[in-house]
């Protein structure tokens, strides 16, 4: 056995840059190599990073070191070594090599959103802030060095009272993470290179310490180490610290440099929502489905989108090239020069297209070959897509997702805002009308619910989230009354499980009517809907039919709900079929249950923006469709040529199949048959892959 006595020296004491080398070292060694602290009995393998860190040794510490094994006099000279020579601060080193690893990097997804972009990657963790890129002039080079500066001041004062209440509460053990906060904060790696940044690159504060950031996190995601990985996150979260102190002191910067791709883990619609859509171009996540509201916020807003790309953030830099190509369901990180030319030449292609297909607009209803009327609605999110009612030729709004007016969790906005976007959705709607959705939020927004709910998408969410937040729905109603007054609105409640939510959702809004009424606030009663989406609610369709004015058929969540798929995980994408039978029966026994009632159903899911799948719901009965509005001309050039008998007996064959694949083959071989022109292969559900 070999042992020495040691201090350590290094001004961020044995922190994980230090404790990664360690490791480094001790590992080319038999020996076990054990670290013991003299002022406690916490002792540490030196062959693992978890082992060290948790030593939490800072500045003075002392230890003894020992070796035992075959080499156990070689392996202490190496280790005293490297103490003696301050761990061999690399992180320069690394860092460059980290930023040098530009190797062509493809990584398969899907493609939720059509489009080709080549840009630069933009890194948003969810709920934290974004951050924009802005060129500044020589002359603001100071002021943005002064900025940052007094937001590192800033960030060290709030971190201290931090650590002084975690010690005073928790005990020094627990405050010793705030230690490694405040070493992160004025570690001249971080400090020295924002400034250099500042200065070499001419930007504003917040990009360099965006960018600056990522590249000291990237240090830590190289090394696969759960308890680094959290060091990592300690980086991120004294980052996230700083932007927030330096975009709450100074002027914001709108400016987000015009080819940013988005990359995330996972991306909250409400984050979509906040960015600024002229520079953002394309968005590339972690996680994701088709009908993931990511995703249909994306096709909404024309912005090419890949998900489900598994563990692609991790891997990616604000700034680094990228081409996202949603056709191939690929993204492409650091592309070759000859794949850039590549795609350059395919983006212009792509354009081309696009431009022609917006180009030719019809509207109103479109009548199939037989005659029979069907009504093709827009789906809208966002404010920005108003306009998009009449560039696509819709019949109004069909569904308006009004909880993506809440431009952050948490934030509700007032009554006097929602008022003002609901007449202007009016207004955009004209006569055909808009159907405004009370919020279809779960457990992000609202004070009242903090934790995150096990299983959110069963939980309270939509109707139930309105009926516990009375006032948010209250608010919500007023303004969607008052707002009927200047033009045709109707109000549909989301995730009726049964009458019993309805009556709940209906006696509120009655009173509301009462309440502006007897207030003399003009006011005017509308049109009250159910959404049906889950398969209790299809199966008491005809009892709650009898009790509202309309249907809205919500085929996202009802895929979801009928065969407990998340429609959001990637994972389980395989077994997320809109065309499962299960689906199907409930589809037609909701049209069958409004046609008793003699009420109007409107199909709002993802499955009316597909050509096909279209076909197949007029076969089933629906004459009323809402969708993505960019995909209106082409539903309606497909439903212009069929005919509503040939739609029927194609359903008719699909609802007596058995499984998902049955019914893709029918509608394949189907449509193939009876309208070649009409559905390239393309358009159809994919042929299954051969079983190896
Ligand atoms: C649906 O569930 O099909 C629907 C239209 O609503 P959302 O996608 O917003 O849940
Ligand atoms: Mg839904």
């Amino acid at each position: 056995m070999a042992e020495r006595r040691l201090q350590v020296t290094g001004r961020l004491g044995l922190h994980a840059r230090a404790a990664a080398n360690l490791v480094r070292v001790a590992g080319r060694f038999q020996s076990s190599l054990t670290l013991h602290r003299l002022d406690s009995d916490v002792e540490a393998d030196a062959k693992s990073i978890l082992s060290i860190l948790t030593l939490a040794a800072s500045r003075g510490t002392e230890l003894r070191v020992v070796a035992n094994g075959v080499d156990e006099q070689e392996a202490l000279d190496a280790v005293v070594g490297l103490f003696s020579r301050d761990f061999d601060e690399t992180e320069r080193q690394d860092l460059e090599r980290s930023s040098s690893a530009t190797q062509e990097l493809r990584c398969k997804g899907l493609g939720v959103s059509d489009g080709l972009v080549i840009g630069r990657v933009l890194r948003l963790q969810d709920g934290t802030r974004e951050v924009y890129r802005a060129q500044i002039a020589e002359a603001d080079i100071e002021r943005e060095r002064r900025r940052f500066r007094a937001a590192v001041r800033l960030s060290r004062r709030q971190l201290e009272a931090i650590k002084d209440r975690a010690e005073k509460e928790l005990g020094r053990g627990h405050a010793y993470i705030f230690d490694a906060h405040l070493l992160f904060l004025e570690d001249a790696k971080l400090t020295r290179d924002v400034e250099d940044y500042i200065v070499k690159q001419r930007s504003n504060a917040e990009w360099a310490a965006k960018v600056v950031g990522d590249r000291l996190l990237s240090i830590y995601t190289q090394i696969n180490d759960e308890y680094l990985r959290e060091r990592g996150s300690d980086i991120e979260d004294v980052i996230q610290r700083l932007l927030a102190n330096l975009t709450g002191e100074g002027p914001k910067y709108p400016n987000l440099s015009g080819d940013a791709v988005i990359v995330a883990r996972d991306l909250l619609p409400s984050t979509i929502a906040e960015l600024d859509l002229n520079h953002v171009k394309a968005i590339a996540t972690d996680t994701g489905g088709w009908t993931s509201h990511m995703a249909i916020i994306a096709r909404g807003l024309g912005l090419t989108a890949v998900v489900g790309l598994n563990e692609f953030y991790g891997r990616t830099r604000t700034g680094d090239q990228i081409i996202v190509d949603a056709r191939r369901g690929e993204v492409i990180l650091h592309p070759d020069p000859a794949t850039v030319e590549e795609y350059k030449f395919t983006s212009g292609e792509h354009r081309d297209i696009a431009a022609t297909v917006a180009g030719a607009v019809e509207s109103g209803p479109v009548t199939t070959r037989d005659g029979v009327s069907i009504a093709l609605r827009a789906n809208v999110e966002l404010p920005h897509e108003f306009q998009a009612v009449r560039n696509f030729g819709a019949c109004g709004v069909g569904l308006f997702r009004s909880e993506f007016l809440l431009s952050r969790p948490g934030l509700m906005h007032s009554e006097e805002d929602q008022y003002q976007a609901y007449r202007a959705l009016a207004e955009a709607a004209g006569a055909d009308g808009a159907v405004v959705r009370l919020f279809d939020v779960g457990g992000e927004v609202g004070s009242e619910v903090k934790e995150r709910e096990r299983n959110p998408a069963l939980g309270l969410r939509a109707v139930r989230f309105n009926l516990r937040n009375k006032e948010v729905m209250r608010t919500q109603v007023r303004a969607i009354l008052r707002a009927a007054v200047g033009g045709r609105l109707s109000l549909v409640i989301p995730m009726i499980a049964d009458v019993a939510d309805v009556r709940l959702a209906q006696k509120v809004i009655a009173e509301e009517l009462e309440s502006l009424g007897s207030a003399k606030i003009p006011s005017a009663k509308v049109p009250i809907g159910a959404m049906i989406e889950v398969p209790s609610a299809v199966l008491t369709a005809e009892k709650i039919a009898s009790e509202v004015d309309f249907f809205e058929l919500g085929t996202n969540d009802l895929v979801q709900y009928t065969l407990a798929v998340d429609r959001g995980n990637d994972k389980v994408s395989d077994w997320f079929r809109t065309l499962h039978p299960a689906v199907l029966y409930g589809i037609q026994r909701t049209l069958e249950a409004a046609g008793a009632a003699g009420i109007p159903v409107i199909v709002c899911g993802e499955m009316a923006s597909t050509p096909a799948y279209a076909v197949l719901l007029v076969g089933m009965g629906a004459i009323d469709l809402s969708m993505t509005p960019a995909m209106i001309p082409r539903v309606r050039a497909a439903l212009a040529q069929i005919d509503t008998g040939e739609a029927r007996e194609v359903a008719a064959r699909c609802l007596g199949s058995a499984t998902a694949d049955e019914v893709e083959e029918i509608v394949r071989h189907e449509f193939r048959m009876r309208w070649p022109d009409l559905f390239p292969p393309r358009t159809l559900p994919k042929e299954p892959e051969p079983s190896a």
